[in-house]
């Protein structure tokens, strides 16, 4: 009997350094009992085109991408799953059999069962969510949303433009609110959602009056530096249930695992705790 093959997997990014996700994927690869190793692949800007058809030939089974490739990966990858078209961007890729790349965003499948762990009867369509910021997280997490039924959307952002842009993509149930709105805009709503940076260590914290907000709406910050931001404290302290950002940062990782390894992992406490002491 053949003994299982060496699986090599990744992350690809500049910098790579601070990633959390080797710490991850190799307790993974260790509690499962798994020949492999997830290692750093710091590729530089314009070297991207180069560094992708080498994955195949190097034996990697695919690999994460992040910051500044998870867009112009798009373009350079065979195939792209249909969720990964619709955010614009990729965050893992897995060789194919005939070595081939395709690519896939894991973001959104992250975001919903971060919140899902936390409150196994949430739905999405419980009332209205509001959402501060429209980048790259927002992305992920207001189009989950959607998927999952949400019927009102508020997307609120600094630079109102890209809300406006966001919501003529994504079409109803999402609505642009001027920024200057963010305090009104939390009445009745269900869920609020932070995807802006601000909150996150190094960045002041997020300006916003929690007065309107009900006391059982979910607070979710998808930062996860810190665990709990000025943002998730303040709503903790008048009672509102909080999620931080590690579930979805823990979440989307399942999924690539998965495809790179044949197990879907799962997320134990000690798991937890062996992350957040890297935090
Ligand atoms: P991004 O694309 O650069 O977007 C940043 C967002 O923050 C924009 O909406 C931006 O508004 C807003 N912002 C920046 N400075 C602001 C300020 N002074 N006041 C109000 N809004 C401000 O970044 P991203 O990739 O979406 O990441 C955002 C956060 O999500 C980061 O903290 C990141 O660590 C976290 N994240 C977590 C996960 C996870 O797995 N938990 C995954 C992805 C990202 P403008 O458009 O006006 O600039």
């Amino acid at each position: 009997m053949s003994s299982p093959t060496f699986g090599l997997a990744g992350i690809m990014g500049w910098p790579v350094a601070h990633s959390r996700s080797p710490k991850l994927h190799n307790y993974w690869l260790e509690m499962y009992g798994l020949p492999g190793a997830y290692v750093q692949l710091p590729v530089a800007p314009g070297q991207l085109d180069l560094a992708l058809p080498g994955l195949a030939a190097l034996g990697f089974r695919g690999c994460n991408i992040t910051l500044p490739h998870k867009v112009d990966t798009l373009k350079l990858v065979h195939e792209v799953d249909a969720n990964a078209k619709r955010m614009g961007a990729l965050n893992t890729l897995v060789v194919q059999p005939d070595g081939s790349l395709k690519g896939f965003n894991n973001d959104g499948f992250g975001y919903i069962q971060s919140l899902l762990d936390a409150q196994p009867d949430w739905r999405a369509d419980s009332g209205p969510i509001t959402v501060l910021g429209a980048g790259g997280a927002a992305r992920a997490v207001v189009l989950s949303l959607a998927d999952r039924g949400a019927k009102e959307i508020r997307l609120l952002n600094r630079t109102p433009e890209k809300a406006q842009a966001l919501a003529a993509e994504f079409g109803a149930p999402v609505k642009a609110l001027p920024w200057s709105q963010r305090h009104a805009a939390l009445a009745d709503v269900a869920l609020l959602v932070n995807t802006t940076s601000q909150g996150m260590h190094g960045n002041p914290a997020l300006e916003l009056t929690l007065d309107a907000l009900p006391r059982h709406a979910l607070v979710s910050d998808v930062i996860y530096v810190p665990l709990e931001t000025p943002l998730l404290a303040a709503a903790r302290l008048r009672g509102n249930p909080t999620v931080n950002g590690l579930g979805m940062l823990l979440n989307q990782a399942r999924p690539a695992f998965h495809a790179w390894f044949g197990v879907m992992p799962e997320i134990t406490p000690e798991l937890r705790r062996a992350v957040e002491a890297t935090l």
